[in-house]
């Protein structure tokens, strides 16, 4: 799997549509200060679906709009799409080609896409778990971020190698499923209530 292409709309700094080609082997975006790669490296975070507008640099999420500059009015939305070569079918979809859309308008409401059906961000999250590539992976470090792993808690630390290690996802089903039962436990004792009420 590899990140083949990026589109980005609306997105800080990018008033206009522009695509990014990611040929395979390395590539390095170059610019003076303030010209707009940092706003690459969150947009990809935001597209995968980050949170938290600090993180983006902001201060709320509706920021990471286009606000204007001398020559151009603000726009209305922000979309970026990733596009992934999943040839090798590292993320589970019988798909050689995955496109992941995020979309969002000024209201603040974000909208997902997986190969241009809407979706839920849980079904993001869901295909990047164990994969190093979700928000919470290893795949973008930013600036700082090997300082903050080396003074994090041991247990912190851990996520990262338990990401590595390919078990979050099951960690994640354990906690959904002790969710449900523990909704199933209330339920049996609240029948068990009826019942006792009834006898
Ligand atoms: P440096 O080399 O200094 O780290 P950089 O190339 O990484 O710079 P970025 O931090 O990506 O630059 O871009 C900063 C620019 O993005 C600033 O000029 C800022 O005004 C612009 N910008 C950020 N958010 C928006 C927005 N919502 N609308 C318009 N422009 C924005």
């Amino acid at each position: 799997m590899y990140l083949k292409r990026i589109e980005i709309y609306g997105f800080k700094s990018f008033a206009d549509k522009i695509d990014i080609d990611l040929l395979p082997g390395i590539t390095a975006i170059v610019g003076p200060n303030g010209s707009g790669k940092s706003n690459i490296a969150d947009a990809i975070r935001w597209v995968l679906g980050e949170q938290s507008p600090k993180v983006l640099r902001g201060s709320r999420m509706e920021d990471i709009i286009f606000s204007g500059a001398d020559s151009r009015k603000p726009v209305g939305m922000a979309e970026v799409s990733m596009i992934l070569d999943n040839s090798d079918r590292a993320l589970d979809m019988d798909y050689s080609e995955i496109k992941v859309t995020r979309r969002m308008f000024k209201s603040g409401e974000s909208e997902y896409y997986l190969n241009k059906t809407l979706c839920r961000l849980k079904d993001i999250q869901q295909l990047f778990m164990d994969t190093g590539v979700g928000k919470e992976g290893y795949s973008i470090i930013g600036q700082g971020r090997i300082d903050q792993l080396l003074s994090d808690r041991p247990q912190e630390r851990r996520g990262i190698f338990e990401e590595a290690a390919g078990i979050v996802k099951y960690k994640s089903r354990k906690i959904d499923a002790e969710k449900k039962l523990e909704q199933t436990i209330q339920n049996l004792q609240r029948v068990e209530d009826i019942l006792s009420e009834l006898e």
